[in-house]
């Protein structure tokens, strides 16, 4: 039985050595193909948000290329994604493809849980290549947003530009090919002393920007039209509050803690948002642009797919966190038709709009 599952961002790295290492055949999508995206367009309800199609489309190139069986991480809540898995398989079936589509609502499930659901594929296999495929993944997750922060870090910094694109890209040409958590970590750690051996300009200062909004949007690389590299090779650095790691660190492992620890970026969107959930983000994202304005970044960036119900929420509260906090946010919208020169005008125009407040000393801004 071969598997397939979307991409999200550098995700795949850890389910690579997730099913690596249980001895799981599987069929990865190629990294941000358009073609899928195109398929997945042409299937999808036109109003559907773009994570719908782009994560149809990968399924339609795994099952075209073999896989038999879909894991699909899917949710419940408030926003859409709740009946996402039931509409994709529907959809697959009406398309006469025959493949075991198992969802999984990641939000609520106990590791018990999770592993029945995994049972078609884990059956016959060795229980402690299980548990180990679990720790490793988990260690890649870390490791992998380890990288990705590093990244971050030279990316704004190196005299030479383009040093840390070089090697980023480098390593998921490699990564792609390479098999096993021993091998992957191999990779991972020295892609990272590459990026420490950069030559730096320490005494730069760069614009501090803070990515929010929708997950799968301000994760994925090839959908956000690489923003984060972007404005790394304009001088700034980012930090992006939509991580893998966070994620996994929010759902699973804190509550696996005797103690229930505060979720401080929803504590903080509670300011603004009377109840407990908007579904998605949305109580993140404000929650997130709040934390920034008060760690003394110079702007936020919220990106989402068109028509993403939890984060038009969040968007309305924006001009107020403006006002309040004095800071500036701008809104990037994506879906299949976002070109890439307005794109990039309108970050190049909110940078030097950010670099001239800074010279000016964070002058007061009213936004209306
Ligand atoms: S959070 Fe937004 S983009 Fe993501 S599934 Fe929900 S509505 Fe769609």
């Amino acid at each position: 039985m071969k598997v397939t599952f979307p991409h999200m961002g550098s995700m795949y790295v850890p389910v690579k050595v997730l099913l690596d290492t249980i001895d799981i055949d599987y069929v990865m999508p190629p990294l941000g193909a358009k073609e899928n995206l195109e398929v997945g367009v042409l299937h999808s309800p036109e109003f559907a948000c773009l994570p719908f199609k782009t994560i149809l489309g990968d399924f339609i190139y795994g099952i075209e290329n073999g896989a038999t069986f879909i894991l699909f991480g899917g949710g419940c809540g408030q926003c859409r994604l709740g009946y996402y898995g039931d509409l994709q398989a529907e959809i697959l079936k009406s398309l006469e493809y025959k493949t075991e589509f198992v969802c999984l609502d990641l939000s609520n499930m106990t590791v018990k849980e999770l592993l029945s659901k995994f049972r078609p594929l884990t059956d016959g296999k060795s229980i402690s290549n299980i548990i180990k495929g679990i720790i490793f993944a988990t260690r890649a997750v870390f490791m992998i947003d380890r990288l990705n922060d590093l990244a971050r870090y030279t990316r704004c910094r190196e005299i030479n530009k383009g040093q840390t694109d070089k090697i980023i890209t480098k390593f998921h040409n490699k990564v792609q090919k390479t098999y096993g958590y021993k091998s992957i970590k191999k990779l991972i750690l020295s892609s990272r002393k590459a990026l420490n051996e950069i030559a730096l300009d320490k005494a730069y200062k760069p614009l501090k920007v803070s990515i929010v909004g929708e997950m799968y949007v301000a994760a994925h690389p090839q959908i956000n039209l690489d923003l984060e590299r972007k404005l790394g090779n304009l001088g700034v650095e980012v930090h992006n509050n939509l991580s893998v790691s966070h994620w996994i660190a929010d759902h699973f492992l804190k509550k696996m803690l005797p103690v229930k620890l505060k979720n401080k970026p929803h504590e903080a969107g509670k300011e603004f948002i009377k109840t407990d959930d908007i579904g998605g983000h949305g109580i993140h994202t404000i929650g997130c642009s709040i934390l920034s304005a008060k760690n003394n970044f110079d702007g936020v960036i919220h990106l989402y797919p068109f028509t993403c119900m939890p984060e038009i929420i969040a968007q309305c509260t924006f001009s107020e966190i403006q006002n309040k906090y004095n800071i500036p946010i701008m809104t990037l919208i994506i879906d299949e038709m976002t070109g890439e020169a307005g794109y990039m005008t309108r970050i190049e125009a909110f940078i030097d709009m950010l670099a001239r407040r800074r010279e000016l000393g964070k002058a007061d801004i009213q936004f209306s």
